[in-house]
């Protein structure tokens, strides 16, 4: 093939092509794109038929192109907030960004093409569709946008057994194996699980008909507080009810208190103790609807399920013959260890901001852009891994804000961060004056300071999140 790149980015889910798109915005360099799968977009192409964003559509996908209108619902679970892009929304948005990026002349799309890692000629990609492998010849760097691939129902080896008797199917088959008077088993505790309860539920299938699952319960953040554009106050609002609880915590539980106090977490069963945290959220309509079904089995991650009997860590359970059992217990984000973004001849695609994937890739390809020496780039970039339980919470929240703090004094940074459409927060300067937001930005400064001493003493750093010049 014997081609030749500045960058080439290994993965094509938002990640990469978020990065690609600022890049190409912000440098005059070639990218090379290789995705094992024949259309760009990443996970997006296997989802379940009724998934949707769980943030508005507003700041996801790339910085150059809108997905969507920015039109508020008017019904339905999301009624009140900004609309969300169904997974087809998704994929074709995709589409249009690969096709916008082509046509820059600098950005070539490889796709069925697997890469296989570095050679003495190379990077080196394999051709699915012939099984030839290639060298490319890499100029700059190797962006890695796979590092942090995610796990779905329709792609992930279940982590149980499953007796040749037993029924047992991905989320994605729901709407096809949907059948009058059927029972269901859903098994998974995240977000995941809770479209397809909730989807279920939306379809008439009456709560006693359904059991779920739950290996672990769940927090989650309440939908209002991720509401950008003109309601961008309650997201300010969001931030300023984190820093007040950091500000005062005495424990992780005390932490939890006060976050579920202030309608900043929510959870299906506040009665039950609750552990997972994996930065996803839901609208109070989608929590008063899952707290129907009233059949929770808890006893730990499943290990077998037979024809009659469901074997979990903790226990087993009958089954009637006739449950049919829904898969949503992929792992979905993936919670690789940190490791710094900029590497000599690799960068290496991570959360810096959480919740805002998009958001970092794009910030990183400015980054990569705009800055020299890699110890400045992860300076202000330093990854902040993705969450798994609620004692991730302090160091995640905290991480975030130390690089935040570092932003303010690179105006060019500031700039580009300011207008970025994948900024949740883009919009406060225009309500600024808001009495809300007003009150909201007094009581965040107010508080920051002490949350981030505080939570420090809440988490342990990781090792080698500990970045030079952190403060
Ligand atoms: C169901 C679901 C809903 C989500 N909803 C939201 C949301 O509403 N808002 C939000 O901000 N985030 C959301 N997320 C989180 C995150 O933004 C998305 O998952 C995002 O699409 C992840 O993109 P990615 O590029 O990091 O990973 P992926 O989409 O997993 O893409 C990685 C790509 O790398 C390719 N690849 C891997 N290895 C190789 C190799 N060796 N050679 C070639 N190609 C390779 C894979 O084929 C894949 O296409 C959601 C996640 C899930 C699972």
């Amino acid at each position: 093939m014997g081609m030749n790149t500045d960058y080439l980015v290994v993965g094509g889910g938002a990640s990469g092509l978020a990065f690609a798109d600022s890049l190409l915005a912000e440098a005059d360099v070639a990218v090379t794109l290789v995705d094992r799968r024949g259309i760009p977009g990443g996970h997006w192409q296997q989802v379940y038929p009724f998934v949707r964003l769980h943030t508005p559509s507003a700041f996801y996908g790339v910085n150059s192109l809108a997905l969507g209108d920015d039109r508020i619902d008017q019904t339905g679970e999301n009624a009140g907030f900004y609309e969300r892009a169904t997974g087809e929304d998704v994929r074709e948005y995709f589409a249009r960004v690969a096709e916008r990026l082509t046509r820059t002349g600098r950005f070539h799309l490889l796709l069925r093409h697997e890469h296989l890692g570095g050679g003495p000629d190379g990077e080196r990609v394999r051709d699915l569709a012939t099984g030839e492998v290639h060298d490319i010849g890499v100029r700059r760097k190797v962006v890695d946008a796979r590092y942090l691939e995610a796990s779905i129902p329709a792609t992930h080896i279940p982590p149980f057994e499953v007796a040749p008797s037993a029924r047992v199917v991905p989320v994605n088959d729901l709407p096809e194996i949907t059948r009058p008077r059927a029972l269901y088993a859903v098994l998974g505790s995240g977000k995941t699980a809770v479209d397809a309860c909730f989807w279920l539920l939306d379809n008439g299938v009456e709560p006693d008909r359904i059991r779920w699952i739950r290996p672990r319960d769940a927090w989650f953040h309440d939908r209002r507080h991720f509401q950008p554009l003109d309601q961008v106050a309650g997201i300010m609002e969001g931030l300023a009810l984190d820093a007040e609880a950091g500000a005062l915590a005495s424990s992780i539980g005390d932490l939890a208190d006060r976050l579920e106090n202030t309608g900043r977490l929510v959870r299906v069963d506040p009665s039950w103790s609750t552990t997972m945290y994996r930065g996803t959220m839901l609208s109070s309509r989608e929590l008063d609807a899952v707290r129907q079904i009233k059949d929770v089995l808890r006893l730990g991650r499943v290990r077998r399920i037979e024809a009659d009997r469901i074997l979990l860590d903790r226990g087993e359970a009958a089954v009637r013959p006739e449950v049919v059992h829904i898969d949503c217990a992929a792992l979905g984000l993936n919670n690789a260890p940190g490791t710094p973004i900029f590497q000599p001849d690799r960068i290496v695609l991570q959360q810096v901001r959480h919740l805002s994937p998009c958001f970092n890739a794009a910030l990183i390809a400015f980054v990569e852009a705009h800055r020299d020496e890699d110890a400045d780039k992860n300076r202000l970039c330093p990854p902040n891994p993705y969450p798994s339980s609620i004692e991730d919470w302090p160091g995640m929240v905290t991480r975030t804000w130390r690089a935040e703090s570092r932003w303010p004094r690179e105006p060019d940074l500031s700039a580009w961060v300011a207008g970025s459409r994948l900024n949740l927060l883009r919009d406060l300067p225009e309500h600024a004056a808001e009495p809300a937001a007003q009150a909201a930005v007094e009581r965040f400064v107010r508080h920051v300071p002490t949350a981030i001493e505080r939570l420090g003493g809440l988490s342990a750093l990781p090792a080698g999140l500990q970045t030079p010049g952190q403060h």
